[in-house]
């Protein structure tokens, strides 16, 4: 099944490799802006977990692995509290000094952070890191959240920036199941992978 998935993934990285290299212009992703890991519910499903934990545990040294751990035992105290679970956010327990410590198998959304995407109604979304200067800012009206064809005439040289179907609703569809013969599972935040025999089930 892991075999599977990773065919999958080979696919997946090619394709979001092409939509990345055609929207070089707006993004301003680089190593050590790590925002995108932070305060956010991170949606995992039961493979992309169990991929993420072989590969994390097969590639890091003991000291990592202990720094994770901790990471995961101080969020779910902070979660055991929290009054509104269902939308509980945390910094995720991969990150290390601003780098992920599971690149290489990180899950499917991590993959996509950055990209400017299309919805399953049509709807164009941006990252959030636009309203902060970032990706996609120097083409995006601040106060519209839509493109501002003043600020991409500024910039006629260029191609105008797409929003890609890479929802991840639609990269877990049912449809890459069946092409690649392998299940998804439960999706959940993945911090609650961690509770207690989650994995087991
Ligand atoms: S797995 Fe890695 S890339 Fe994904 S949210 Fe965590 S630290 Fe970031
Ligand atoms: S998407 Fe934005 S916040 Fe995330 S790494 Fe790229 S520039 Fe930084």
């Amino acid at each position: 099944m892991l075999e599977n998935y990773q065919k999958y993934l080979d696919f997946l990285d090619e394709k979001l490799k092409k939509f990345f290299d055609s929207q070089r212009p707006y993004i301003q992703c680089h190593k050590g802006c790590s925002k995108c890991c932070r305060m956010a519910q991170f949606p995992t499903s039961r493979i992309e977990m169990i991929y993420l934990l072989n590969g994390f545990l097969n590639s890091t040294d003991e000291k990592t692995q202990d720094i994770v751990s901790q990471n995961i035992q101080n969020i779910l105290k902070v979660r055991d509290v929290a009054e509104n679970k269902k939308e509980f956010r945390y910094n995720c327990p991969f990150l290390i000094d601003d780098a992920c410590s599971a690149y290489q198998y990180r899950g499917i959304i991590c993959r996509t952070f950055g990209l400017m995407k299309q919805e399953e109604d049509g709807k164009i979304t941006v990252p959030f890191c636009c309203f902060e200067g970032m990706n996609y800012s120097s083409v995006i009206d601040a106060d519209t959240h839509k493109l501002s064809p003043e600020k991409v005439k500024t910039r006629e040289c260029l191609e105008e920036p797409l929003g890609f179907n890479v929802s991840y609703k639609y990269l877990t569809d049912k449809e890459f199941e069946e092409t690649f013969k392998f299940q998804f599972g439960e999706k959940k935040p993945l911090i609650e992978w961690f509770i207690k025999d989650s994995l087991k089930k």
